[in-house]
């Protein structure tokens, strides 16, 4: 059991307690040279390595990262869309399409 009522530190602390941790990643200046290292050929874990930092942050970085930047849209009136029936992420040429083309062509 924990002792809640620590009386080792005696010094009132000025910080209030902070509700987010800070970042620990610099991703605006470590990106650019994950990119690089990916586009080189480095698997994750290689990248990781090379970059000090843990595997686990950069996996979720990417994630994040490729669900923003998957699919490119290179027209107005294409729509990004997550199939209803395979939840495939997909860019639509219409609004109304709701299908991926592969759950698309099973259905036709
Ligand atoms: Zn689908």
């Amino acid at each position: 059991m924990k002792n809640m009522h620590n009386t080792s530190t005696t010094a009132p602390s000025p910080v209030p307690p902070r509700r987010t941790r800070p970042p620990r990643v610099d991703w605006a200046a470590l990106a650019p040279r994950v990119a690089t290292l990916r586009a080189q050929g480095c698997s994750t874990r290689e990248t990781a390595r090379r970059l000090d930092m843990n595997i686990k942050t950069l996996e979720a970085h990417l994630r994040r990262h490729r669900i923003r930047h998957a699919i490119p849209m290179d027209r107005p009136d294409q729509v990004r869309r997550t199939c209803l029936n395979c939840d495939t992420a997909f860019v639509a040429d219409g609004r109304f399409l709701r299908l991926c083309p592969e759950c698309r062509a099973m259905f036709s």
